[in-house]
């Protein structure tokens, strides 16, 4: 076959509709007029859709009532037809107004995926098929959200992964850029669902998106952010409703001098806590491992140090239908380690604040930890990264939470500007070079972008914290009165009654630090003050740390193996960070290195 390469030299547009987009005849005829108008405009263009609607629940419901626990090969089947429907039914549109359009299902376009049903990731997508349509005049309508394996069982990519299929097409055919037509005009600083004061953001950075996305923004499938950022593929989120520009997440995003730019809740999550772990090296990992093994999503993680040097508390949260897995997985190791799993709180909901300008400036958590506890909304676990500050409080008070901290940070007051539809330079990788970087790995696979190691500063522990609203607030609020910048922040949950508050401070701080925690400590009537201070902290960041709950057990696998205790941990979407002893600084680093070298970029 001959590739005309006037047309491959086209501009390459990659345009997906959402279910509300394609949810009758008349919208799946408006998403068509848009995809032959960006044609007629000299665009080669690929349509990706999802299924109709709600047809993915409706198809799940189907299921459910003949089977409580429908085989996942099967789910595959039955929830793939979704997006066939639609695309069929994409190529007719096309077809009725007089433009050339091409269906084709995952399998039909060469996107190879693992085997692990409804959640697969994807491998690698051929392109000759696509690009020999595309060269030959048509539109070429993709189903979303959907693969097959080696030997050609149809797989799924998880609810909302149609995202995944539009980004990761745009990425592999070096589109100029990816349209993602949906039910809201761009991304908002949250979710105008949830708070309908919310405002939109003409910008915004992978980064402060993937911290967004996961943690419950809802605007786009996660791991379709981390293709953006991984294949450098700018994202134009768009209204399917109208024709005005809407928002573009790029690498260097312009966000107007703002700290904060956005707030996201997670709604449903279930928090477990273990006691008693040993605080020997190892433990972590035995307790994470079979976790990891289920491929249960772990999101937050935390464990403090232990005050009495025995025996620590590890708290994490898990997406609420997971409980009963994680039980399951954890049950050897609770055993096996003599520690004990506390009755699990399935009534949590997780309230983060995001943004770049928090990495420079300091006040941003205690200014929201002072918020929440003037709304008398109580902590229970706190973890933060450095654009990032999370807390997670009950659920009943989850609205009210993040409306508190939204509004705190002028989130509702942002002034609407003028968007443009132009991305300021085409940074997407060529073809070329997104196959270099796919060398060896599957699209999807871990990159791994830094391994640190801080060996500046120190650990400030205030245990046994009575449980209610406003310690927090008030120890962050004094060391900041104090000038002291704080890093890491990592609360765990020991009981209804008391928690464990652990923060690290630069090194010329840490008097300082531990005196105001021993004010606090004596106010409040907390346990005491337990301190270090030579730590080191070690952090792994890249792109795919969510959903590769792998990283966090890598981490506790190489640094056990290596006999490294770890006195605190924290995570986020894009980094996890670990505390363990200053002397270990260096050996800990030389094990993450290798541990990680087939993923380090
Ligand atoms: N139809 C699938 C779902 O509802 C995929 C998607 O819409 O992105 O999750
Ligand atoms: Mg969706």
């Amino acid at each position: 076959m001959s590739i005309n390469r006037a047309n491959s030299s086209m501009p390459l547009v990659v345009q997906k509709f959402g279910g509300t987009s394609v949810a009758d005849s008349q919208k799946i005829l408006a998403a068509a007029r848009k995809a032959v108008r960006a044609q007629q405009r000299g665009n080669q263009v690929v349509v990706v859709v999802s299924a109709m609607g709600k047809n993915t629940d409706t198809l799940i419901g189907l299921a459910n009532e003949i089977n409580e626990r429908p085989p996942a090969r099967e789910m595959d089947m039955l929830l793939s037809t979704g997006e066939q429907v639609s695309v069929a039914l994409m190529a007719m549109a096309i077809d009725s107004l007089g433009a050339k359009g091409v269906s084709l299902t995952g399998g039909q376009i060469g996107i190879k995926t693992d085997s692990s049903h409804t959640k697969a990731r994807i491998n690698s997508i051929s392109t000759e098929r696509v690009k020999a349509l595309l060269d030959d005049g048509n539109i070429v309508i993709a189903a979303g959200f959907q693969g097959v394996d080696d030997n050609l069982n149809i797989t799924t990519l998880g609810r909302g992964g149609s995202d995944t299929t539009a980004v990761a097409l745009a990425a592999v055919l070096g589109a100029d850029q990816c349209e993602i037509y949906t039910d809201v005009d761009g991304v908002y600083t949250t979710d105008p669902r949830v708070l309908p004061e919310a405002c939109l953001v003409r910008q915004v950075g992978y980064d402060e998106m993937l911290e967004l996305a996961s943690l419950g923004a809802g605007v786009l499938h996660s791991r379709s952010v981390e293709f953006g950022k991984k294949f450098n593929v700018p994202i134009h989120v768009r209204s399917s409703l109208s024709d005005v520009p809407g928002s573009l997440i790029v690498d260097d995003a312009e966000t107007a001098g703002m700290v904060v730019s956005g707030a996201a809740l997670t709604k449903d999550e279930a928090m477990l806590s273990i006691v008693n772990v040993p605080d020997v090296p190892g433990a972590i990992h035995k307790i994470f491992a079979p976790i990891a093994d289920k491929k249960i999503t772990v999101d937050m993680i935390v464990q403090n140090a232990s005050a009495n040097g025995e025996s620590t508390t590890i708290s994490f949260t898990i997406p609420k239908d997971e409980i009963d897995d994680a039980k399951e997985a954890v049950a050897g190791a609770l055993e096996e380690l003599g520690c004990e799993l506390m009755p699990v709180n399935d009534n949590v909901s997780k309230v983060s604040v995001v943004g770049m300008g928090m990495a420079e400036k300091s006040g941003v958590a205690n200014r929201m930890f002072r918020r929440l506890a003037e709304g008398g909304v109580n902590m229970n676990i706190i973890t933060t990264s450095e654009i990032k500050v999370s807390a997670l409080v009950s659920r009943e008070v989850a609205r009210d939470a993040l409306r508190i901290v939204h509004s705190e940070f002028d989130l509702d007051k942002i002034e609407p500007t003028p968007g443009t539809e132009e991305v300021k330079e085409r940074t997407a990788l060529s073809p070329e070079e997104v196959i270099e970087r796919l060398r060896g790995l599957g699209m999807e696979d871990l990159t791994i972008d830094e391994i640190t190691l801080d060996d500046t500063q120190s650990l400030v522990i205030l245990t046994k914290v009575p449980n209610k609203p406003g310690v927090a607030a008030e120890l962050f609020d004094q060391v900041a009165a104090a000038g002291v910048f704080v890093d890491m922040i990592v609360q765990s949950h020991a009981s209804d009654d008391v928690a464990d508050i652990a923060f690290t401070v630069g090194r010329d701080d840490f008097d300082r630090a531990v005196a105001k925690t021993q004010a606090v400590s004596d106010q409040f009537g907390c346990e005491g003050v337990s301190s270090k201070r030579e730590i080191a902290k070690l952090s792994v960041s890249g792109v795919g740390l969510r959903s590769h709950t792998g990283v966090a057990i890598g981490m506790f696998e190489a640094l056990g193996s290596a006999g490294i205790n770890l006195d605190a941990i924290n995570t986020s979407e894009v980094r996890v960070n670990v505390i363990v002893d200053g002397s270990a600084g260096k050996a800990a680093e030389k094990a993450l290195k290798q541990q990680f070298a087939s993923s380090l970029r």
